[in-house]
């Protein structure tokens, strides 16, 4: 991480614990770990236009992990969104940066998300649907690894690599934390069983360069086998 990186980075720190401070609670710890990644994001990958957010070449970003909505809100006041001061309103009456992030209220914000497991879909079929126009754009979305045990996470990504989604960027938030307990204390979901077949069916449809209907003419060498 470059030096003005790691300065947007502790920015962002200071601006979310200010946040959260002014109200006494909240999810400090599912917040602060994903400072980094959003200050890598924002300051160096992200393609957006903060006076513009509905900029259709823009990136999108889904925080699928919604609770921690007041690292985003942070992320969004540095880089020009909204005012800073608006921080200080986070989950009080009349505001518009309720706990959890709300796309019809906050600019900036792709998705309403919070429901965990939902936003991995969301940035899979938006990583399609983008592919499918033609766009350049690409899609980031960070999950958190307690939400991986939704099986809902497992189905988006078998999808996403059967679609061979290359303009989908998926980051974990492994921060070895579940709700309330450590993640690795919890007995593992059954459907986690499912991972080393999803592997293996992922490996062997690599290599077989098909065409994907709407998709660029030019496969990467994960190309998917068309299903019969
Ligand atoms: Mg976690």
């Amino acid at each position: 991480m470059t030096k003005s990186l790691e300065r947007l980075a502790t920015t962002i720190r200071r601006e979310t614990l200010a946040e959260l401070l002014s109200i006494g609670y909240g999810h400090f710890g599912g917040s602060l770990s994903i400072v980094e990644a959003l200050a890598v994001l924002y300051g160096k990958h992200l393609n957006y236009d903060a006076s513009n957010p509905a900029w259709d070449a823009r990136d999108r970003f889904i925080l699928s992990k919604g609770h921690a909505g007041p690292a985003l809100y942070a992320t969004l006041a540095v880089c020009g969104f909204f005012p800073s001061s608006e921080l200080k309103t986070l989950n009080s009456n009349g505001t518009s940066l309720p706990s959890h992030p709300d796309r019809k209220l906050i600019p900036g914000v792709e998705m309403t998300t919070g429901s965990m497991g939902q936003g991995l879909s969301v940035a899979a079929g938006l990583a399609y649907g983008l592919r499918s126009q033609g766009s350049s754009s690409r899609v980031y979305a960070i999950v958190g690894d307690g939400e991986l045990n939704e099986g809902q996470c497992w189905e988006a990504l078998q999808f996403i690599s059967h679609q061979c989604l290359t303009n989908l960027v998926v980051m974990i938030d492994d921060n070895k934390r579940q709700l309330d307990h450590r993640r690795d204390r919890r007995r593992p979901h059954p459907g986690s069983r499912q991972r080393p077949a999803s592997r293996d069916r992922a490996r062997h449809r690599q290599g077989r360069g098909r065409r994907v209907p709407g998709g660029p003419r030019r496969q990467p060498p994960c190309s998917p086998r068309r299903r019969r």
